[in-house]
């Protein structure tokens, strides 16, 4: 048999891997060094040598889009197809399953599948129906603890909630939670591993078919599997000796960065613990980058203490020199990207070789707004683009209702965001009355109320709503835009509301509200227009959420966060925001543990780039609502200085436009405790202070309305 297809393009330590006899097998290796492509070559390896049925192979990848690439890659190898062979998601082969076996897996034959928004609006229906006040159980938190509960494998029953009246009151919500997912068929993404998980371990002769069926499991990425997912692997493969199925898995402990959604580590270091007579290879030569960028990627990974270490060499030449780029501003930053990556495409590049890679989602707004200014086709990886996100387009939408209020899309998108009590059936009232007329939402809410014709409650609610929107104008008039955004998102509750959530993804709302009004800030209304900055600013943000994003043919330049950039490639990229606070998070930057997650997504980031790699930081970036003045990212500090060139641009810096807009100082005089009024709230007590200067908030206790956040600058609050 000719196997010289299979084998000569590997080398000594891949060959080894690949042709080894059945067993099991842990490849441990750094980045580019040819776990994903040994993977490949092995299942080719298994089919065409050693005469496995495609149907006998089970193959786990990260994401859907490396499933399909790597049947690609193995159907190419072959010369053939590989059909029979399962390959995708952990997700993806637990729902195959649960589709085959629903009946066994105590479910519906036509489940749905919840995806992650759905899933909050259900457990905010539990919430209400359970008769909770939704202000003190947020749906996103509830959501949040069912999931990692289901991530553990635990079912309510199994949770100990040591008499803590807070865990006793979320498992009550997870138990009607899943109560209402059982009567409506419907099945979330935690749930689909857990299910599947039970469904083997609750059904001998099932478990034995797929024991018997799967000889062998390829598992790329291991060091982010979490602990569900690794219980699984192990039911599958069975504890029977001597073994009759085999796992085989790749992975770098370097490269694990999903420790905050429960992936763990340690996975990689019991695998030889758990598993009999495991095979351990080393893969020690890159293929991707250059000697530089390799020199540079060791140096900063090494000040990690764990580690099960291991170093990289490339036979790559030294290639060009890491380029640092001090930039003035993130405007600067983003203009000295777009100019470097238009001379790649002068010098015979293509875009898509080109990767900008960024620590967080907000960052992304001032890179597309510089490429659309520039007309550079691009496409944000595995995200959506920033006027297009969730949050932004809640805010976006309040402003409207302040700017005009018949937008009627922009009312049904906040009318009850955050929850206050605008039910469905209400909407459904406003809706009919709007057609009956002919009148705007807004005009239609408003009958409704002076015809009193909803429930006290729910009228209530819904001249809550009206009210807000216009004091919000009110307060909002004779504001410069960007501070007309901020208030808008301090006072609609969308920062209370996106708060509540845990975790990195709602820091992310915040940061990308936050980022808003850099925007607004930035924003330079078209004089020739005649609108106001506002309604200017306005059809500035629907423009860019509708131009099309490139099709799948167009030579787009990639933007994507360190996250989704996992197992990926490019010759050219930039990392940018290299800056402490930013990158290491500053939420990180404390922790020991954390800090050394955030050092492998910097290995993860500076590994991606096969020829050149720029790092940018800047001297001044709006953070948090402040200007801040960070200094570059320590893990610069860390790569040995005679690979880093600093580039310096010659005349290249623009004055920042938000120095322009300097707000007055704000009025002192407040201490914890303090009787104030305000001009319509009423007297109250202050309760908390924050910020300084122009961003100072403070939050007051009302005797009329109870608590409020308030900007100290604009409230005109009258000490008592
Ligand atoms: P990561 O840790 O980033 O997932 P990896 O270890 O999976 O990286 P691959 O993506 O498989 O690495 O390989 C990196 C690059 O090196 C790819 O372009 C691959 O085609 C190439 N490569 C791997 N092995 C060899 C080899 N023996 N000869 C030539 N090129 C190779
Ligand atoms: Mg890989």
């Amino acid at each position: 048999m000719d196997v010289t297809r299979l084998l000569d393009p590997l080398n000594e330590a891949q060959r080894e891997a690949v042709s080894a006899p059945a067993g099991h097998m842990l490849v441990v290796a750094g980045a580019g060094s040819g776990k994903t492509r040994v993977l490949a070559h092995r299942i080719a390896w298994l089919l065409e040598v050693e005469r496995i049925a495609p149907f006998a192979v089970l193959a786990v990848t990260f994401t859907n889009k490396s499933a399909s690439e790597m049947r690609g890659r193995i159907e190419s190898l072959l010369e053939g197809s590989a059909r029979g062979m399962w390959i995708g998601t952990f997700h993806s082969i637990a729902h195959r399953l649960l589709r085959s076996h629903w009946r066994e897996a105590g479910l519906e034959q036509n489940f749905q599948i919840l995806d992650s928004e759905d899933q909050q609006r259900l457990v905010k229906r539990v919430i209400r129906e359970l008769g909770l006040d939704e202000e003190k159980w947020p749906a996103r938190q509830a959501q949040w603890f069912i999931n990692s509960c289901k991530d553990d494998g635990l079912r309510p029953g199994q949770v100990d909630d040591r008499g803590d009246r807070s865990t006793i009151t979320l498992l009550e919500i997870y138990r009607a939670y899943e109560e209402a997912c059982a009567r409506g068929g419907l099945v979330d993404f935690a749930e689909l591993l857990l299910r599947v998980l039970e469904l083997l371990r609750g059904d001998e002769g099932l478990l034995e078919h797929y024991r018997q069926r799967f000889r062998h499991i390829l598992v790329d990425e291991f060091q982010d599997t979490n602990a569900i997912q690794y219980a699984w692997l192990r039911l599958l493969v069975g504890g029977g000796s001597p073994s009759r199925s085999w796992l085989f898995v790749v992975g770098d402990d370097d490269q694990s960065i999903y420790g905050w959604r429960g992936a763990r580590i340690e996975n990689i270091q019991q695998f030889q613990r758990h598993l009999p007579d495991v095979k351990c290879v080393r893969l020690e030569q890159n293929y991707r980058s250059t000697g530089t960028i390799l020199a540079a990627a060791n140096a900063v990974i090494a000040c990690n203490g764990t580690r099960l270490g291991k170093e990289l060499w490339t036979s790559h030449g030294e290639g060009e020199p890491i380029y640092l780029y001090r930039a003035f501003n993130d405007l600067d930053e983003a203009s000295f990207v777009v100019e470097r990556i238009a001379r790649w495409v002068e010098e015979g590049g293509l875009r898509s070789e080109c990767a900008i890679l960024y620590r967080s989602n907000a960052q992304s707004r001032v890179l597309e707004d510089a490429l659309l200014r520039h007309g550079v086709p691009y496409r944000v990886y595995g995200g959506l683009r920033f006027f297009e996100r969730a949050e932004i387009r809640d805010a976006l939408a309040y402003l409207r209702l302040v700017a005009h209020r018949g937008d009627d899309a922009a009312f049904e998108r906040v009318v009850n965001v955050p929850p206050r009590g605008v039910g469905a059936r209400t909407v459904e009232r406003i809706r009919e009355q709007a057609r009956a007329g002919g009148v705007a939402l807004w005009q239609a809410s408003r009958e409704l109320l002076e015809q009193r014709r909803l429930t006290p409650r729910a009228a209530n609610a819904l001249d809550g709503f009206l009210q807000l929107i216009e004091r919000l104008d009110e307060e909002t008039r004779h504001l410069s835009l960007a501070r007309q955004v901020d208030h808008i998102r301090l006072h609609s509750g969308l920062v209370e509301h996106f708060g509540k959530e845990r975790g990195e993804k709602a820091q992310a709302r915040l940061d990308n509200l936050e980022e808003l009004v850099n925007a607004a800030r930035s924003h330079e209304p078209d004089p020739e227009s005649g609108l106001e900055p506002l309604a200017d600013f306005l059809s500035h943000a629907a423009l860019e959420a509708g131009e099309a994003q490139g099709d799948a043919w167009e030579d787009c330049v990639q933007l994507m966060t360190l996250h989704s950039a996992k197992g990926l490639e490019f010759p050219l990229v930039f990392l940018v925001g290299v800056e402490e606070g930013l990158f290491p998070h500053r939420m990180s930057a404390e922790d020991p543990v954390r800090l050394e997650e955030e050092r492998r997504l910097c290995y993860v980031g500076m590994t991606r780039a096969m020829r050149v790699l720029y790092m940018t930081f800047t001297e001044r970036r709006r953070l948090h609502g402040r200007d801040t003045y960070p200094r570059v990212s320590r893990f610069v500090g860390e790569i040995p200085q005679e690979l880093v060139h600093e580039v310096r641009m010659a005349g290249a810096v623009t004055p920042p436009v938000s120095l322009s807009d300097s707000p007055p100082p704000a009025e002192g005089g407040l201490r914890l405790g303090q009787p104030v009024r305000h001009a319509v709230f009423g007297p109250g007590v202050v309760l908390r202070l924050e910020g300084e200067g122009p961003q100072a908030r403070v939050q007051v206790n009302f005797e009329s309305g109870g608590a409020r956040w308030l900007m100290v600058s604009l409230a005109g609050l009258q000490p008592l």
